[in-house]
């Protein structure tokens, strides 16, 4: 799924935190919204070293999150109501990542065994490909599905970040396939000397 989709994820996950507890830092303070939206983004930081296995970790996030969560509701302040929706909003985008598809270069063509890494297991979650790939029409789909609930119960900055992240994912599923066409022949006309030094996993899918 896209960065933005599970960003979003995270968001509504706060958002809800926020509806069903009004009065606490969820409800009342952005910080906690921002740090769930950060949460959901942050595995996906390890796009260039060891995707979905760096930094994505489906078992260990969900238990790191299940004690700030108990910490949040045992000293419930605005950092550890934050802290709390940042771990459960990474934990989320850990788990989801394996309802996606898997980690080849052309996602869509379903060749790839890898979904997410589970450190835990010591091995790879296969993609379940509810979402065929990122970039999808069925990611953007679940990208909207989360923002609405978001910009209903968020306004000012807030509910406008959450719709220029839709906006940014509408593009990105525009250019998603044309972008890996585009990458492969700039590679293709790479002179070697430069194509050595690009991570060896690029250019193993692309030339
Ligand atoms: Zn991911």
């Amino acid at each position: 799924m896209m960065a933005t989709t599970h960003a979003l994820a995270g968001v509504v996950l706060a958002v809800l935190v926020g509806a069903l507890f009004p009065e606490s830092a969820a409800g009342t303070s952005v910080l906690p919204i921002a740090a769930a939206a950060l949460g959901g983004l942050f595995p996906d930081f390890d796009l260039y070293a060891g995707h979905r296995r760096t930094l994505h970790f489906p078992v260990y996030f969900s238990a790191a999150a299940v004690v700030a969560v108990a910490v949040a509701v045992a000293a419930p302040t605005a950092l550890t109501v934050a802290a709390a929706l940042f771990l459960a909003a990474a934990a989320l985008h850990s788990a989801m990542d394996a309802l996606g598809g898997g980690l080849e270069l052309k996602p869509w063509l379903g060749t790839s065994e890898r979904a997410v890494y589970s450190h835990y297991h010591g091995q790879w979650i296969r993609p379940r490909r509810w979402i065929r790939y990122d970039g999808a029409p069925e990611d953007l789909a679940l990208a909207v599905a989360f923002a609405l609930p978001a910009m209903y119960a968020l306004d000012g900055v807030a509910e406008t970040v959450v719709v220029a992240a839709v906006a940014v994912s509408a593009f990105y599923v525009l250019v998603r396939k044309s972008m890996v066409t585009v990458t492969e022949e700039l590679v293709a006309a790479l002179p070697d000397s430069l194509v050595d030094r690009l991570p060896a996993r690029f250019v193993e899918d692309l030339r």
